[in-house]
């Protein structure tokens, strides 16, 4: 096979081209300039207005290429070398990432306890040294994107349209769901399915039970809302903030815990503990990130003293966490309850926690009365 598809990158090929010429060459050294940045792995960048203006030079994806192109691997997260969907970081020496990256990235370095590094120029990062590059961000709006669903390109602006309303193969589902239909598929077999779909045609015998399993999840879903409500009624309600902090434990091979200051709830001294992926021993490893925690009544009591609990997300934290009421019967024997799982909806929410330096959350304990 030859490697005709190489071409060389003639300096005057964008003369006379205009404008768009001109945003290509600009393109171009932007991209002969990332990628240098990209093969150079220390020290930070001598600043680029100390150079003498930069040559030409190779471009990735080929000189052939379409602008559209170029700039996808001009714009794109240095670390998944995706196109950032929201905001973007940048290091000191310029660097982009994603902000899930970015975010991973700052969570990893918590649990090796390590600084955090970027990962082309392993400068220092955190949320303090990068910063947004709004420009960045919306040059990647202004590129067409392909459907998640077709794979066909469109702009950004109408991809969401395209995406919710227009596109022949987004997921769609029977209309009738309601009554238990479970298909879905492209929507265009949408038509083909209805026309014979059986649960039109099902008796409301069939139809009642049906209905009837669809109740019970949603009569779970209230029960829990009311079993907080009626916690809510309770004589004896504590809440406060409670701020995890990190800790290694002294085994030979350390680990990673969090531990908060001891509080006081209900005139009672608490400490809450919790640990990441169950203790796994090298949780930056991998990808999926849990939290579990546990509850331990550090004073003695005089009789045992029953509590359901209850942790959610702190007041100036956009985690999102599922409330889920605990009980346990504390004692000067069962002071501690088991570690149980903290409900953050995915490891993206967990790692939100994690990059913090400091977990805070809030923490309600209600006093069963009898
Ligand atoms: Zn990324
Ligand atoms: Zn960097
Ligand atoms: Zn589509
Ligand atoms: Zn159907």
């Amino acid at each position: 096979v030859e490697d005709g598809g190489v071409v060389a990158a003639p300096s005057s090929s964008s003369a006379g081209l205009g404008v768009v010429g001109a945003a290509v060459e600009a393109v171009a050294a932007v991209a002969a300039m990332q990628d240098e940045v990209g093969s150079r792995r220390e020290g930070p960048e001598p600043d680029p207005d100390d150079e003498p203006p930069k040559k030409k030079a190779r471009v990735p994806g080929g000189e052939s290429g379409k602008l559209e192109e170029r700039l996808y691997s001009v714009l794109c997260c240095t670390v998944c070398l995706d196109l950032p969907k929201a905001s973007v970081y940048q290091c000191t020496n310029g660097h982009l990432m994603c902000a899930g990256c970015f975010i991973h990235l700052l969570a990893d370095s918590r649990l090796k306890e390590e600084q955090a590094t970027c990962p082309n120029c392993r400068c220092e990062i955190s949320k303090n040294l990068c910063c947004r590059n709004l420009a960045v961000e919306k040059a990647v709006s202004e590129l067409p994107t392909e459907c998640t669903f077709c794979l066909k390109q469109f702009p950004r602006s109408s991809l969401e349209r395209h995406q919710k309303e227009e596109c022949q193969d987004r997921v769609t589902q029977c209309k009738y769901k309601r009554i238990g239909c479970p298909w879905q598929g492209p929507f265009h077999e949408l038509p083909a399915h209805e026309s014979e779909c059986s649960h039109p045609t099902k008796t409301g015998t069939e139809l009642m039970g049906i209905l009837g399993e669809m109740d019970q999840s949603h009569r779970r879903d209230m029960q829990l809302y009311n079993g907080i409500f009626s916690l809510l009624c309770y004589e004896k309600i504590g809440f406060t903030e409670v701020q995890f902090r990190p800790y290694r434990t002294d085994d030979f091979i350390t680990r990673l815990y969090y531990e908060t200051p001891r509080f006081t709830v209900l005139n009672q001294t608490w400490v809450l503990k919790a640990r990441v992926n169950d203790s796994e021993r090298n949780p930056n490893l991998s990808c999926k990130r849990t939290l579990s925690f546990q509850l331990i009544l550090k004073s003695k009591v005089n009789s045992a003293l029953e509590c359901s609990f209850l942790l959610l997300k702190g007041p100036y934290d956009d985690v999102r966490i599922k409330p889920v009421i605990h009980h346990h019967c504390f004692s000067n024997d069962t002071n501690e309850t088991e570690y149980v799982l903290l409900p953050i909806s995915d490891s993206v929410e967990c790692n939100k926690l994690l990059a913090a330096k400091n977990i805070n959350l809030r923490l309600f304990i209600f006093q069963v009365q009898k």
